[in-house]
């Protein structure tokens, strides 16, 4: 497992492998109040994945472990546009101003980032993988070397991922899932020691709440539904102040099964939202 630091207000803490040189690891993760950066390589010159919201521990912590270990960053590889992964740019570029800046649908001064793009650095080559859902320009990374991917938030370690558009999403997480056999390095929550294994739980999830909406439209035989009249039947046990967050979700289900096809605009009376009583 990589190397892991937390970012604290005065001081970096070894958060976990504890005993494992810094040299030695290929990968290390730095979480910063939930979010992970990760250096990459084992060269004097590394890469950056994200960088965080732009906290001022961050940055400490970036500039105490760059200063110890005698490295810099010339590249830093932004997954997608999200606050908590491009903040801490201009912080970096401040300490380090030849530090080269790639995106996906880049801002200016920036670079690109495109589909199959290769990033190299002593110990790791990095192949961008375009996986929109989480949002439209979201892009994971292959570490060749190790068989694993930089998952961003499209494959989180804990909590649930959230997504734009589920069906691109569940694309993304198949063709996700093809790319590699081994750790899921995401941009929240712990590495997942099997990816993939991660990624199935995942698809399996997101089938079953599908079938459960298309159960409870075709247990209405034709009536009109709107989309909280489905939450009211499938979260029935669960807290009300929980249903209008589950909403959201089904009606991105119905957005996709509209897309599909599988349900007409006769089946839903109201996407509003708003019982159609
Ligand atoms: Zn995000």
């Amino acid at each position: 497992m990589p190397i892991e630091y937390r970012a604290c207000p005065d001081k970096l803490q070894v958060h976990a492998a504890r005993f494992a040189h810094f040299a030695l690891s290929l990968i290390v993760r730095l979480i910063d109040a939930g979010t992970n950066t990760y250096i990459v390589g084992r060269g004097p010159s590394r890469i950056l994945i994200d960088s965080g919201e732009g906290r001022p521990q961050w940055i400490a912590s970036i500039k105490s472990l760059l200063s110890s270990e005698n490295i810099t960053i010339d590249k830093v590889l932004l997954t997608h546009w999200h606050h908590d992964h491009i903040g801490g740019v201009s912080d970096l570029l401040a300490h380090l101003p030849n530090t080269k800046v790639y995106k996906n649908e880049p801002q200016d001064g920036w670079l690109p980032i495109n589909e199959g793009q290769r990033f190299e650095t002593e110990g790791a080559t990095l192949r961008a993988f375009h996986c929109p859902g989480h949002t439209t320009d979201h892009m994971a990374f292959v570490v060749e070397e190790e068989d694993a991917m930089f998952t961003a938030d499209n494959v989180l370690g804990q909590g649930t991922a959230v997504f734009e558009d589920l069906s691109a999403y569940m694309k993304s997480l198949d063709t996700m899932s093809k790319q590699f056999k081994g750790r899921a390095y995401p941009g929240h929550g712990p590495v997942i020691a099997d990816g993939p294994g991660k990624i199935a739980e995942y698809i399996m999830h997101r089938k079953q709440r599908e079938q459960q909406v298309l159960n409870v439209l075709a247990g209405n035989k034709g009536g009109e539904m709107g989309s909280m009249d489905i939450v009211k039947i499938i979260y029935k046990d669960y807290p009300e102040n929980l249903w209008e967050p589950a909403e959201r979700g089904i009606r991105q289900i119905l957005d996709k099964l509209k897309q599909e096809g599988k349900v007409g605009q006769d089946n839903l009376g109201s996407l509003s939202g708003k019982p159609s009583l």
